[in-house]
């Protein structure tokens, strides 16, 4: 795929640099190509395609609720040209088999770029390590491994794919939730307000003590944790305890945990009923404290399309997971950028080249220069519009921004020189 010429001027990038932008071959060049398409971005800002490390694309197995082809195109219209793929399909993606028929699908189908993540344990039971080298070495090339959906809870077993992986630079990628402390029946935070609501209680320390053991265990194998969608004050400040003293781990917001909080449950809306669950203020204001100073790396999105059916139900049976590839980038200049709490080349950095570097995906998450591949979107910093679970392109409608007012940046992405989205 080597995409169209385009010629974008007047774009400015996350750093500053103002100038007219060439893209030939799939690549920004240093002279416009004959016949390429000019789009006037004067105002507009020019920042690298977005990079997505969790995404639950749901093919194959709940096709009624996404599929690569919807969630990509959703990703596009999110300024995403690369996302994730999460395992907990149906079958799991727990050997190179699988992963190559996702990989696939991808190429087929994909309105960005699909990258396959692999299970840690087969079938995400946690017994026994699913074929992380076979996946590696296969077509799909798997770097991310994640059982997301479910916690590795056997310390040993986390050790052993920590070992595992090390070779290859493999990265292993926790959903933290000791399920013990927070089992089936927890779904809320545990606070005045899950009791009020008599809705179980999810407590943070289900979270905080699989990081702090998780940490343990980065150190202890010299592989490298990733934690997928922090939510608690303990975990950043463990994570960022970690990080000082030189331990392999990185970490993961999400666009939702970053801007709601557990009162959005109080009418027992079930599209606000996430894993883990919305927050209180305090742990809010940590997680945006901590992706502001980089003890959290990326914003991943945990996008999570559920049909009706699996939302439509009392708050504890109802499904949890909504969707975030559409608003990411809109939530994060609502929260960071535009308090002043984080530059464009700070969001550029956890939303593309961090999550680009930790996923190791040559082309993806390049700085816009001549050079780099043309993975691009362009934004408009000061548009807004109230958000519209209607007007998305994923099959799914379960978005817990619809009726806010929020910015409305995405102009135009562009994949490998290939137009992917256009409002
Ligand atoms: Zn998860």
């Amino acid at each position: 795929m080597n995409g169209q010429n385009w010629v974008i001027s007047g774009a400015r990038t996350a750093e500053g640099t103002p100038g007219d932008w060439y893209i030939s071959d799939g690549h920004f060049v240093e002279e416009p190509a004959s016949g390429g398409t000019r789009i006037d971005a004067d105002g507009l800002m020019i920042l690298p395609g977005l990079v997505d490390l969790h995404t639950h694309l749901r093919e194959p197995g709940r096709e009624d609720a996404e599929t690569v082809r919807s969630g990509t195109l959703a990703a596009a219209r999110g300024g995403f040209t690369c996302v994730h793929a999460m395992a907990n399909t149906d079958p799991v993606t727990d050997t190179a088999e699988k992963a190559e028929t996702i990989h696939d699908l991808g190429l087929r189908d994909g309105s960005a770029q699909v990258v396959v993540v692999g299970a840690i344990t087969k079938n995400l039971e946690g017994r026994e390590l699913a074929e992380m080298g076979l996946m590696a070495s296969s077509r799909a090339g798997v770097r991310v491994f994640s059982d997301d959906g479910h916690c590795v809870m056997d310390a040993l077993l986390m050790r052993r794919a920590l070992e595992w992986v090390r070779p290859f630079g493999g990265l292993i990628a926790q959903h933290a939730q000791d399920s013990h402390l927070a089992g089936s029946g927890a779904c809320a935070h545990e606070s005045e307000i899950s009791g009020r609501l008599g809705l179980g209680g999810w407590p943070a320390a289900a979270e905080s003590v699989i990081v702090a053991r998780d940490v343990q265990l980065a150190k202890l194998t010299g592989s490298k944790v990733h934690v997928y969608h922090v939510s608690t004050a303990e975990s950043v400040e463990i994570i960022r305890w970690a990080k000082k003293q030189g331990i392999p781990v990185t970490a993961e917001a999400t666009p939702h945990h970053l801007y709601l909080g557990t009162r959005e449950i109080e009418g027992y809306d079930t599209t606000f009923k996430v894993n883990p669950p919305l927050r209180t203020d305090e742990h809010i204001e940590a997680l945006r404290d901590g992706l502001a100073d980089g003890t959290i790396d990326t914003v991943g999105t945990d996008h999570a399309p559920h049909a009706v059916q699996d939302k439509d139900h009392a708050f504890i049976d109802a499904k949890p997971g909504m969707l975030g590839l559409e608003q990411a980038l809109a939530v994060v200049m609502e929260v960071m950028v535009a308090g002043g709490r984080m530059s464009w080349a700070d969001l550029a950095d956890r939303m593309s080249y961090a999550p680009a570097r930790l996923g190791r995906v040559p082309g993806q998450g390049q700085p816009i220069r001549v050079g780099s591949a043309a993975n691009f979107v362009l934004v408009d910093p000061t548009a807004r519009a109230v958000v519209d679970r209607n007007r998305s392109a994923s099959l799914s409608r379960n978005n817990p921004y619809h009726g806010r007012d929020l910015p409305d940046p995405v102009v135009a992405t562009i994949w490998g020189g290939r137009l992917t989205y256009r409002r």
